[in-house]
């Protein structure tokens, strides 16, 4: 039986407002949240009669060791399990964002049920994190942050774009990460003007900036951290540039407290890019909330509508991004605590230069 207040009751909670009896849950990140699953594939029926958690022979051994708050079906005819299992429940909510179009229609079939298209059920509870949730994040930034460390001290200057990624994210792993929580940026020269670079077979120069955007993943969780290094002598509008996103990512940190509209803190970026001139030059929202998802609720953008609230853990990564010049980008990731933004990332944003 779930504890009271267990994730499992509390998305009870949220089932019962919505007036649904059972939920069918199959993004995978959710049902890992719930059942504490790590594999690749199942589904899960979540009512107040009990969790139904059904996945295939492959996944059977590791599910009855990992799984818990659920009852465990292995079967090879999954869909069709779910469909049995449904029993008499009328209102069945689905993750509308998830479920396919052809399993709907599938399970859809079955007439005599309503089927209640849910927004984030689960990821609304996701967002705020628990301490243990915390120290994995905490341990990933760790991972993530002392393999970037050692690369730079080898030096990258001369080297190509892809070979530093893959450096950082073979570094990341000897430093007990699981792997990199996304493929790792590193946008050399005026390739950074590129918010979302893949690297390349480029050399970075000794008069390049470099941005390097970059996470691991630990107990399934993300870091997620942006630096941006300096050459030693920085052409003048690098420098602005940089200046411009630093006070502005401090003036997003300075404004994180419980209560404050997510919109408001990006409102807050925006405003400092603004006075520094570079505003038509930031292209993206502020920052997103990271978990088991590198990219997950709350958005800090002009349009959420999510308010902070502590245990939160978001990231404040304001950027500056002039085609044919070059791009600036500083990201940490912070948790949302009593009364300010408490980092989770740590590597000094403002005294990082190529080495
Ligand atoms: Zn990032
Ligand atoms: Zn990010």
């Amino acid at each position: 039986m779930p504890t009271a207040d267990s994730r499992m009751a509390r998305l009870l909670a949220i089932l019962a407002r919505s007036r649904v009896d059972v939920l069918l849950c199959v993004r995978m990140t959710n049902i890992r949240y719930l059942t504490g699953f790590t594999g690749s594939d199942a589904l899960l029926l979540a009512s107040p009669d009990g969790a139904v958690f059904v996945t295939d022979g492959r996944y059977g051994e590791q599910a009855r060791s990992e799984v818990r708050d659920a009852e465990v079906v292995v079967s090879d005819r999954k869909w069709s399990e779910a469909s049995r299992r449904l029993g008499r429940a009328r209102r069945v909510g689905f993750e509308s964002r998830y479920l396919t179009v052809e399993t709907y229609r599938l399970l859809a079939r079955r007439r005599e049920k309503r089927w209640v298209a849910l927004d984030d059920p689960v990821e609304s509870l996701r967002m705020t994190k628990d301490a243990t949730e915390i120290r994995s994040m905490e341990g990933a930034a760790v991972a993530a942050s002392g393999a970037l460390l050692a690369v730079l001290a080898a030096g990258v200057r001369g080297r190509a774009e892809t070979d530093v990624a893959a450096d950082i994210e073979r570094a990341m792993k000897r430093q007990g990460a699981e792997d990199a929580s996304f493929p790792s940026i590193v946008a050399s020269g005026a390739r950074a003007s590129l918010p979302h670079a893949v690297p390349t077979r480029a050399t970075i120069g000794r008069r390049d900036g470099v941005v390097i955007d970059f996470g691991a993943r630990r107990h399934g969780y993300c870091s997620d951290e942006t630096v941006t290094l300096l050459p030693e002598r920085p052409a003048p509008v690098l420098r602005r540039m940089f200046d411009a996103a630093r006070r502005a990512q401090e003036a997003g940190l300075r404004f994180i407290r419980p209560g404050v509209r997510c919109r408001d803190v990006d409102a807050r970026v925006r405003e400092s890019l603004d006075r520094a001139g570079y505003l038509k030059y930031f292209v993206h929202s502020t920052g997103h909330g990271v978990g088991l998802d590198i990219h997950e609720r709350p958005s800090l953008s002009i349009r959420s509508k999510d308010r902070l609230v502590e245990g939160m853990v978001v990231t404040v990564e304001p950027g500056i991004y002039v085609p044919g010049v070059g791009g600036v980008r500083i990201e940490d990731m912070v948790r949302v605590g009593a009364a300010r933004a408490e980092r989770i990332t740590y590597l000094p944003k403002k005294t990082l230069p190529v080495t």
